[in-house]
């Protein structure tokens, strides 16, 4: 399956994802290429829309910090968010589709997350380390939202002109 990563300005980025219906061959393979352009661009996590795929699968590192890089990649399908924390903490964001830019962003310590696996089976997982913070920037891209969404306006003018290079070079 080739696929190639998509940059901020192209416009499936600002899609909101379809549910997978089908649990299929199709569906593994899509998930297995995700997961090696994750491991060769040392991402550690993917939303398929980055890809180009309008659909709601994302893959992730399971990783409770940074130090934890070689934390097995794990795939969850149609991830919806069952529940956050009132606690909020903030972290240095980038994104696979917005190179060369990171932006410290606000969101909650705990989350609970409902999944489907490959298979179609239904699970819960909650975390409040870095893997439930991946979880909420990656299904924030299966409904067409940017981490640089949350940034103020000011920080935002700050990382101007490195957005419109990336618009003219990589779409
Ligand atoms: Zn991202």
């Amino acid at each position: 399956m080739k696929l190639t990563l998509r940059y901020y300005g192209d416009s499936v980025l600002r899609e909101v994802a379809s549910p997978v219906e089908d649990f299929d061959e199709g569906l593994r393979e899509l998930a297995e290429a995700m997961m090696e352009i994750m491991v060769t661009e040392n991402g550690i996590g993917l939303a398929a829309p980055q890809v180009g795929v309008g659909k709601r699968l994302i893959v992730a590192r399971r990783m409770r910090g940074l130090d934890d890089f070689d934390a097995p990649p794990m795939a969850l399908v149609n991830p919806e968010i069952v529940g956050v924390s009132k606690e909020t903490w903030t972290y240095e964001e980038g994104c696979l589709s917005l190179p060369g830019i990171s932006a410290p962003i606000v969101r909650p310590q705990s989350v609970e997350v409902r999944y489907q696996d490959l298979d179609g089976q239904i699970h819960t997982v909650s975390d409040s380390s870095l893997f439930g913070r991946i979880l909420l920037h990656e299904i924030d891209h299966l409904d067409g939202r940017l981490c640089i969404d949350y940034i103020s306006s000011a920080q935002k003018s700050l990382i101007k002109s490195q957005l419109k290079n990336i618009k003219q070079q990589r779409t």
